[in-house]
């Protein structure tokens, strides 16, 4: 069997679609009830209480008691513990699933094989994905996640044929959402969502509080709200008043407080007056939606309610001023209407194993997504949107972005952001993948990026290099993002990269006069760029190639190495080119890979060598290429990665270009970036 769940923060239901009645129905619990509280109890002898038997538990005060704990879905700080054992939030659904099925089984006889479950709609890719797995957990196919306002107008729409656009206003008891549905020939498109997640019933209820502990001050000269205890008790007893005056004209309201006694009596009229600009922000949300949509009123045909604060008569009056017209419906069952939709998607909507479904739901993204980027002038950091809030789903975009030049790095951090507003401190980091397997020599790489949303609000990142697919990892969120705030490259490294180099030295008979200063020089290179991720390799060449040390970490080894360099050992000419022998040394290795030739000569054999150059560029490896003497600065332009990478210098100048090359490592130069932190250098 099928069913639809609304997995809700304070109450969950189930229901079923019979296709040969066309009717939906709420399969009760085992206590006949519709509604089974989102609750549940650990008790100390191991028992576990679930539903209604926990929520008696809360009311009597024994046990551990969890509760509304959908709002820590996704969230990994969120977790209760309960003698000696944690449970996530995704656990604690999991369990609760798992009665509701077994429930609905016990009620029905029969097996439930697959579900849809609701979330908000502004449930985020975390939040989608642990309500899969939580449903997954209790071994049955989660056939979709639907959004709730989606799932409610589904049901209002699956009785009401006709082809209408309905404005479904859903104001819960912690948040406010409104969604413009089509429906059409049994199709339903999400046209547009938008809510405050800060607005809800509570705050209907924060001002009836308000309201007597201020009028109990002015009599009594204390404010009840001093005492932790009686406060709560009176936040819960305000949610019973406001429940009084959806029905009644006024509610008689009694606080006992310090030792006095206060009697008070709040008219709707009053409490209407004051709960005004409640309404007015959700007023806001809708024009605002409205606006983004560019949908006037005259295009709405009816507008749902949704939720129980839907319930306080002020609702319906003020969004029949709002609309201008009598087209406001009370969705009779706004406690069932989710679930009853969620069974509806489970027959109709959801392929079946021919891969058909009778109807279509276009549904929409609550929120934007995009990637941490690099303004244009390099300045800040910025959200760049690649999938629009009120996009259709399934999406997905791919755009172009590219590494700075000069950064020679192998691998691309993507952050996922979730918001609308260009400061990326503004949005909630989603995720952070890694990307690498790509070719870069410094020279701004592009990288296509891909965004994919599927149908449950699932988001995937994908990247290519010229059509190809690249390695993506998921990696942790670090806790601290505060630097992306700040001015790019500010960020201090989290991970250390490796770099590897190799030195490669001309040993022609030219360089006798030079080759003491040039070894020098050579050392104090390597004491200056060495360090833990660091690889230094030597070669020697003339008109033979010798490896002298293969790379290491070990920077002693490289500068004892040095003393077994001998001009002409490897020949009088310089018939060799070393960039071969080189790139073969990095090849496979991570990090950033670089070759530094030093000679001072004109070489035999040229074109090979500009063949080996421009395999070293296919495979990300850099060259720089330093002369003096008689070397040749046309060809060391020509072998070297980018035009600075190409120096001529002197003998007595040679220490300083080394220096300079040291620091062009550090500062992203000559294409000699190494790969840092800052590998999120993504710009469009
Ligand atoms: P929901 O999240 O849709 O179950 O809505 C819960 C909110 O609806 C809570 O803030 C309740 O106080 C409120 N609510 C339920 N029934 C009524 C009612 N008859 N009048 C006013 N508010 C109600």
């Amino acid at each position: 069997m099928k069913v639809g769940i609304d997995l809700g923060t304070t109450y969950s239901t189930v229901a079923k679609y019979d296709k040969q009645t066309s009717k939906t129905e709420v399969i009760p619990n085992i206590f006949g009830k519709e509604l089974t509280p989102s609750v549940i109890c650990f008790l100390e002898n191991g028992e576990i209480m679930i539903g209604e038997d926990a929520k008696d538990m809360q009311a009597g005060g024994a046990g551990i008691i969890a509760a509304s704990f959908k709002r820590g879905m996704g969230d990994t700080g969120f977790n209760v513990e309960a003698y000696g054992k944690t449970y996530s939030a995704e656990q604690l659904s999991g369990m609760l699933l798992k009665q509701l099925i077994t429930d609905a089984e016990n009620q029905t006889g029969e097996k439930i094989d697959s579900a849809v479950i609701t979330v908000p709609a502004y449930f985020n890719d975390f939040q989608r994905t642990a309500t899969i797995r939580a449903g997954e957990s209790c071994g049955i196919k989660v056939l979709k996640i639907v959004n709730e306002p989606t799932a409610a107008a589904i049901s209002y729409g699956y009785n009401h044929s006709t082809d209408k656009t309905v404005m479904v206003y859903d104001l819960g008891g912690g948040t406010f959402d409104v969604t413009i549905v089509k429906i059409s020939g049994g199709n339903i498109t999400v046209v547009g969502t938008d809510g405050n997640h800060l607005l809800g019933g509570k705050d209907w209820d924060a001002v009836i509080t308000k309201y007597v502990c201020e009028k109990f001050e002015e009599e009594f000269g204390v404010d009840p709200r001093e005492d932790e205890s009686t406060k709560n008790e009176l936040i819960v007893a305000a949610e019973n008043y406001k429940k009084v005056l959806s029905k009644a004209d006024n509610v008689a309201i009694q606080v006992k407080y310090a030792g006095n006694s206060g009697k008070y009596t709040l008219t709707r009229e009053e409490f209407d007056v004051k709960t005004q600009q409640l309404l007015n922000a959700t007023r806001d949300v809708i024009i605002n939606l409205m606006d983004e949509l560019q949908i006037a009123w005259s295009d709405i045909d009816e507008v749902l309610l949704v939720g129980g604060s839907t319930r306080m008569p002020q609702v319906s009056e003020f969004l029949k001023k709002l609309t201008g017209r009598n087209n406001v419906i009370d969705h009779a069952d706004t406690d069932l209407a989710v679930a009853k939709g969620a069974a509806i998607v489970s027959e109709l909507y959801c392929s079946d194993k021919h891969g058909l479904s009778e109807h279509k739901i276009v549904d929409v993204t609550a929120h934007s997504l995009g990637a941490l980027s690099t303004s244009v002038d390099g300045k800040r950091y910025i959200n760049e949107i690649m999938i629009k809030k009120n996009s259709n789903v399934p999406v997905s975009v791919r755009k172009p972005f590219k590494i700075a030049e000069g950064n020679m790095t192998d691998k691309i951090e993507v952050y996922t952001l979730q918001g609308e507003g260009k400061n990326p401190l503004d949005c909630y980091v989603l995720a952070k993948v890694v990307i690498s397997g790509f070719c870069n020599i410094g020279d701004g790489a592009i990288i296509d990026i891909e965004y994919t949303y599927d149908e449950n609000g699932v988001v995937q990142v994908n990247a290519y290099q010229d059509g190809e697919m690249l390695d993506v990892e998921a990696d942790p969120v670090p806790e601290d993002i505060s630097w992306m705030g700040e001015a790019p490259g500010a960020r201090p490294s989290d991970v250390p990269i490796a770099r590897n180099i190799v030195i490669c030295v001309d040993l022609s008979r030219s360089m006798k006069v030079s080759i003491e200063e040039v070894k020098d020089s050579i050392r104090d290179f390597v004491s200056s760029v060495s360090n833990d991720t660091t690889k230094i390799g030597l070669v020697g060449f003339g008109d033979k190639i010798k490896i002298i040390r293969d790379l290491t970490e070990d920077s002693n080894m490289i500068v004892t190495a040095l003393d077994e360099l001998k001009v002409n050992m490897l020949g009088r000419g310089t018939d060799a080119s070393p960039l071969g022998t080189a790139l073969s040394m990095l090849n496979g290795k991570p990090g950033a890979k670089m070759i530094l030739v030093l000679t001072d000569g004109i070489w035999g054999k040229r074109d090979n060598a500009v063949g080996e150059a421009q395999m070293c560029r296919s495979a990300g490896t850099a060259i720089v290429a330093v002369g003096f003497a008689e070397a040749d600065t046309a060809f060391l332009r020509q072998i070297a990665t980018v035009e600075e990478g190409a120096m001529f210098t002197t003998l007595d100048r040679l220490g300083e270009t080394f220096s300079t090359i040291a620091m062009a490592m550090n500062t992203g130069s000559m294409g000699l970036r190494e790969s840092t932190g800052e590998k999120a250098r993504l710009k469009r």
